[in-house]
């Protein structure tokens, strides 16, 4: 029993030395990624429903690595956060987006999400601010993206942030609505513009009654609150339609348009212009 117990752990302290070593492969990656300057925004168009208008884009990380090939961001951001990188890794694809999105014939916005360590960061808005002036952008062509726990964090520095951040008109929306525990303290906690009602209310809410109560219940809410709306990952054409008929503002989804890279946004809007 001793030695069984003995080849355990020896399996145990190699199965962990093998998990620290991808982790750490994975880390100088991520700084080379960084340093070289190869994460890039790719843009998620959003739709008035049912899906006539483009009403804007959501900025959305990519890292295509020349040896990895494709690291999705569930992967690398939560571990940019856990290195200190996030800050780094967020300025360079704002900046990015933001140099894109001068070269386009539109004066949509932007949505960009930010991390719950960012959000306790009181020089956020100079950061943010400082990037938008750099290229000429109002504060109007931004919104931010955050989730509950980013704000639960210090409520007093997220209301500070957002404050300085809705003064120059950049607007604030609670990203994956519905899926914390607070959703619903926040909105009475802070000055939030919009709620972005996440993708695992939205898929099948046509064909399960209580999804499409909580669904139409949420719409009622932001109505009654006068909040924006924006449902997510909006796939089947009868969840287009079931959003549609309850009046739900905006939309994005696969079905509506996948994320891609900057040039691809630049020749639809071109297309679109030229029409
Ligand atoms: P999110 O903010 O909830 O972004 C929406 C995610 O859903 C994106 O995944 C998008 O590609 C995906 N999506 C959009 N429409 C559909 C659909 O119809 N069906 C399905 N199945 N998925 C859809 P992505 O790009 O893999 O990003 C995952 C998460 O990583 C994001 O979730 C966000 O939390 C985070 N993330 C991505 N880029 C950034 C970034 O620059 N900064 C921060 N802080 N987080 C980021
Ligand atoms: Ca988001
Ligand atoms: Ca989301
Ligand atoms: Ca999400």
């Amino acid at each position: 029993a001793k030695q069984a117990g003995r080849d355990g752990w020896a399996r145990y302290d190699a199965a962990l030395g093998e998990a620290l070593r991808v982790r750490a492969a994975l880390e100088h990656d991520l700084r080379r990624a960084l340093a070289e300057d190869r994460i890039t925004p790719f843009f998620q168009p959003i739709y008035d429903l049912p899906g006539r208008r483009l009403r804007g884009f959501e900025v959305l990380s990519r890292w295509n690595d020349p040896e990895r090939g494709y690291v999705p961001p569930d992967l690398f951001i939560p571990l940019a956060e856990e290195l200190g990188l996030i800050e780094r890794l967020s300025e360079q694809v704002l900046d990015r987006a933001c140099a894109a999105l001068t070269g386009w014939p539109t004066d949509l916005p932007i949505s960009f999400n930010l991390s719950p360590r960012q959000f306790a960061d009181a020089s956020l808005p100079r950061r943010v601010l400082g990037i938008l002036d750099r290229h000429g952008l109002p504060g109007s062509r931004l919104e931010i993206e955050i989730t509950e726990r980013a704000v639960l964090a210090d409520l007093e520095v997220a209301r500070r942030i957002i404050a300085q951040l809705a003064a120059v008109g950049v607007r604030i929306s609670l990203d994956d609505f519905g899926t914390g525990t607070s959703s619903l303290a926040i909105l009475t906690q802070l000055p939030i513009d919009r709620i972005k009602i996440d993708r695992s209310f939205i898929a099948e809410v046509d064909l399960l009654p209580e999804r499409g109560k909580i669904v139409s219940g949420v719409l009622a809410l932001a109505r009654s609150l006068g909040l924006d709306v924006t449902a997510e990952g909006i796939e089947r054409d009868e969840e287009l339609a079931f959003l549609a008929e309850r009046r739900c503002a905006l939309g994005q989804g696969f079905l509506l348009g996948r994320p891609q890279p900057a040039e691809g946004v630049a020749a639809m809007l071109e297309a679109e212009a030229g029409r």
